[in-house]
């Protein structure tokens, strides 16, 4: 198993580690800042370096528990020393979207009783998918002044991980369905918005809401009974 360093410090942009295994499609490290691609956030690029070159990673993917850099070029021989650094802006942009998205999810549970089904990100782009009969530009106004001023708020934003039995048993995690988490995952990673919305989830997050600055709807979709999309952006890069 690779050790995912950005799973407790999201600000960790480098580390030293060693080639553990090199394979068609990638490359596996011992230890890593790259986020693999999961719960609708993409997966890392960056550059991975050693003592005879230097090799660009394309994207993070999880395969069989292994955090896999996708290579483009030449990859480290197996046992190599190797310096793994991300890309920095791009990977800060997503955590700010990522947190974003969170923000919205608690707004549209909390103002309007709707249940999110779904979500996916960009750099500074954000969709939601959720049950709701009917959607408007006055409810999109109102939803983004209400996120605006939640973020502002600057709200403090946790790492923890609880044991899976005591997850189980938070109303919070339920309702965004802890118990739908493959069974062999104990502890369980929460991403919490202090007084706002509290999550299981593997993704990258800043430490606090102002730090996503302000978001603006882009557009509302019809994409069905029931099934309204809402799509955000960050207002400044
Ligand atoms: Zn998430």
């Amino acid at each position: 198993m690779t050790e995912e360093l950005f799973s407790t410090d999201a600000y960790a942009r480098t580390c030293s580690a060693t080639v553990a295994e090199v394979t068609e499609s990638g490359l596996v490290l011992d230890r890593t800042v790259f986020y693999a691609r999961g719960g609708g956030q993409p997966g890392d690029t960056g550059v991975i370096r050693w003592d005879r070159g230097g090799v660009s990673v394309t994207d993070t993917v999880k395969r069989d528990g292994h955090v896999l850099h996708l290579l483009e070029g030449e990859p480290p021989p197996v046992g190599a020393s190797v310096e793994a650094e991300i890309d920095w802006e791009r990977r800060h942009t997503l955590m700010r979207t990522h947190t974003a998205l969170h923000a919205l999810s608690a707004v549209i549970f909390r103002d309007h009783d709707t249940k999110v089904t779904g979500g996916n990100m960009e750099p500074g782009i954000a969709r939601m998918d959720f049950e709701l009969e009917a959607i408007d530009a006055e409810f999109a106004k109102r939803v983004e002044e209400v996120l605006n001023a939640e973020l502002a708020a600057d709200r403090p934003v946790r790492v923890s991980f609880l044991p899976r039995a005591e997850a189980l048993l938070d109303p919070d995690l339920i309702r965004t369905k802890v118990n739908l988490i493959p069974e062999s995952v104990d502890p369980i990673r929460v991403i919490e918005i202090e007084g706002l919305d509290k999550q299981a989830d593997g993704g990258t997050h800043v430490r606090s809401t102002a730090e996503v600055g302000a978001v603006r709807v882009a557009k509302t979709e019809n994409k069905g009974k029931a099934f309204k999309r809402m799509r955000i952006e960050l207002a400044r890069a």
